[in-house]
């Protein structure tokens, strides 16, 4: 059965899954959406014998059908491989009387991991399937951790080039170094003087000048994208929450068919949405409860309705998911309208527009497999704290907002399943945050001194990733304004 790709907002075509991949975001600026959602080929019980590598070939297959089966493998195959420090690659662990399921052990030790080592061969083996004899240029708008997980998936891959735009002043010192130190002869890292909202239209509004993109192509380049929005960032993401239920009844915390819930820190909803499309697809999950820092503009749109961006920025210690406008959101608006296109471009035109859109009552039934909560950055720092003291397991800011949001939901709602918390970075990426947290005020100006103290502190090794940057020399140290991104581009690309 083959799935087909069609945009959120009715005018990009019909496309292979290869193609989209290719073209990341809808000629009409819409995003990719599955024409249907396969139910999974294999019975629950046969999931707590299948490693890592075998979830993610049984559910992307079902999803990316125009790449054969040797094809899709070997992509899989050189993707999970010793790049992760377990071969475990997503292990499930549970501490005191919470699960978390762990994303970070990849080359960048955050989550955009899991998708960003796969993307660069979906994307290389799509190329070759469609004969395009053109090099592919990446975009990237990030809110720190996306940066580096995609500088370092594509550093060097033939027939690449990647652009990487950041909020200069909005992302952690150790995100910062990850990104400008980067070697590969094919990457290019930009600071942008706004926010991750800015980098992110900036990105998209490059995507979408018709102007450029037909220079471009007279260059000899197309552009795609790492961003979630690109279909080849979702569709490896729905593994790890198969995966996670499959370990589950490894060990016995479950019981085959038992619904289990995720708690999923969110920004720009791509997570999640992969955990409602594993959920579609027949995965036994309750509730998805999503869980916002500050800048809870999801919670209140889960509690109203009405989705609002008119408000102000917070520059929070869980900086990846300061984002007002998640772009992924759009894709579960298009569901929940009924597939509907026509009724997803009035709200997105809106919001473009006002920067705000209410749903209707029939669709905000849909919200029902949501739950809406945020945290403060007091009750992020007591939640790391409390959380050391009591079990000696240190989270990082990120996953301390999902495991706050974790109990919130667990005294609000009486639901007596299990919670499945997701750990989307290493303590050691927000050392400073981490640190401080724990002990009230840090124990050094430097971010690597501090490092070493929260492994003293832990008793866990200081992760390569940290250690390879320490001394690394600075090669990017570009920064521009949010209307010098599209010169940043053309002069990145002679
Ligand atoms: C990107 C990121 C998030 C948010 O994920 P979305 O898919 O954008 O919702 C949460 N935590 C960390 C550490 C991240 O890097």
């Amino acid at each position: 059965m083959s799935v087909i790709y069609t945009s959120t907002r009715g005018n990009g075509g019909s496309l292979k899954a290869s193609e989209a991949i290719i073209k990341g975001l809808a000629d009409d600026g819409g995003l990719f959406v599955p024409d249907k959602l396969p139910e999974f080929g294999f019975g629950l019980d046969e999931l707590k014998d299948m490693d890592y590598k075998e979830t993610a070939y049984a559910v992307m297959s079902l999803l990316l059908t125009d790449y054969t089966e040797e094809e899709l493998r070997d992509c899989i195959n050189r993707a999970y491989d010793a790049k992760f420090d377990t071969g475990l690659i997503a292990p499930l662990v549970k501490k005191g009387d919470k699960y978390f399921l762990e994303l970070f052990h990849g080359k960048t030790i955050a989550f955009k991991d899991m998708a960003l080592s796969i993307l660069p061969y979906l994307l290389t083996t799509a190329i070759r399937k469609n004969r395009i004899n053109k090099k592919v240029v990446i975009l990237t708008a990030t809110s720190g951790d996306t940066g580096k997980a995609a500088l370092a998936g594509f550093s060097d891959v033939e027939g690449t080039e990647i652009i990487v735009f950041y909020p200069k002043g909005g992302v952690s010192r150790i995100q910062e170094l990850q990104m400008v130190t980067e070697k590969g002869r094919n990457t290019r890292v930009f600071g942008v003087n706004g926010n991750f909202d800015d980098c992110q239209s900036g990105v998209k509004a490059i995507f979408n000048d018709e102007a450029l993109k037909k220079e471009l192509d007279e260059k000899g380049y197309v552009f795609s994208s790492a961003n979630s929005i690109n279909i080849g960032r979702l569709v490896p993401q729905i593994a790890y929450y198969v995966y996670a239920y499959g370990s589950m009844l490894k060990s016995g915390e479950l019981e085959a068919g038992e619904k289990v819930n995720f708690v999923v820190p969110t920004g720009n909803f791509g997570n999640i949405l992969a955990a409602f499309y594993a959920k579609k697809m027949g995965l036994p999950v309750g509730k998805l409860i999503c869980a916002s820092n500050s800048n809870n503009v999801l919670y209140d749109f889960f509690k109203t309705g009405e989705y609002d961006k008119n408000r102000e920025f917070v520059l929070t210690a869980s900086p990846s998911m300061d984002i007002l406008i998640s772009s992924n959101l759009e894709r579960l608006i298009y569901h929940i309208a009924g597939n509907d296109p026509v009724k997803n471009r009035e709200l997105m035109e809106s919001l473009q527009r006002n920067g705000r859109y209410r749903i209707t009552e029939e669709m905000k039934e849909g919200l029902s497999d949501f739950y809406g909560v945020y945290a403060t950055e007091e009750q992020t720092f007591a939640e790391i704290r409390e959380l050391f003291n009591r079990t000696g397991y240190m989270i990082d800011t990120h996953t301390a907002v999902a495991s706050f949001a974790e109990s919130v939901y667990r005294n609000e709602s009486g639901d007596a399943s299990k919670n499945i918390i997701i750990s989307t970075a290493s303590p050691y990426k927000f050392a400073r945050s981490v640190y401080k947290a724990i002990k009230g005020e840090v124990s050094s100006e430097d971010d690597f001194v501090i490092a070493d103290d929260l492994s003293d502190l832990s008793k866990t090794g200081i992760p390569d990733a940290v250690r390879q940057i320490r001394n690394a020399d600075i090669i990017h140290n570009k920064v521009c304004e949010c209307s010098e991104m599209r010169e940043a581009v053309r002069g990145s690309l002679v």
